[in-house]
């Protein structure tokens, strides 16, 4: 099953926490045991893994970008946006997390951000929700009658 977070970004460079959205579609899927694989089929958009108690840590995030690749610059790309390429290039276009107990297992500071650096737009991330094989002499999840 392949579900589907739209987002709509509402700056040029934002992070944009994602996790509450993220355990609801884990919860739907009825997965006890397995995992979750995020994609974000964008070229200037990435995903993040990273602390959501304090926004200033999103901000110092997007702000040490913005030093490593600085949107006025020498850049080749016609598009006038090399700078979202790069940004999205180094914080990757996946992640995955482990679900125990029906729950993604985030650490307590955790949390799942999409990352926009050519906003605002309309982005999606792709969620597909994977279940444990079963282990040789258990039944699969399927078989043990669990949704
Ligand atoms: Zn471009």
């Amino acid at each position: 099953m392949v579900a589907r977070i739209d987002i709509l970004t509402r700056a040029k460079a934002t992070l944009e926490d994602i996790t509450h959205r993220l355990s609801e579609v884990v919860r739907r899927s009825g997965v006890e045991e397995g995992v979750c694989h995020l994609f974000v089929p964008h070229t200037t958009a990435g995903i993040i893994i990273n602390e959501n108690d304090d926004p200033e840590v999103g901000r110092d995030i997007l702000a040490r970008l913005e030093a490593l690749v600085p949107s006025k610059g020498n850049y080749h790309h016609l598009e006038g946006n090399a700078p979202a390429h790069i940004k999205a290039s180094l914080v990757g276009s996946s992640q995955t997390v482990p679900i125990e107990k029906g729950r993604l297992v985030l650490g307590r500071w955790q949390g799942v951000f999409l990352c926009e650096f050519d906003g605002p737009r309309e982005r999606s991330v792709l969620v597909q929700v994977m279940p444990a094989a079963a282990r040789p002499g258990q039944p699969s999840e399927r078989e043990a009658g669990q949704p």
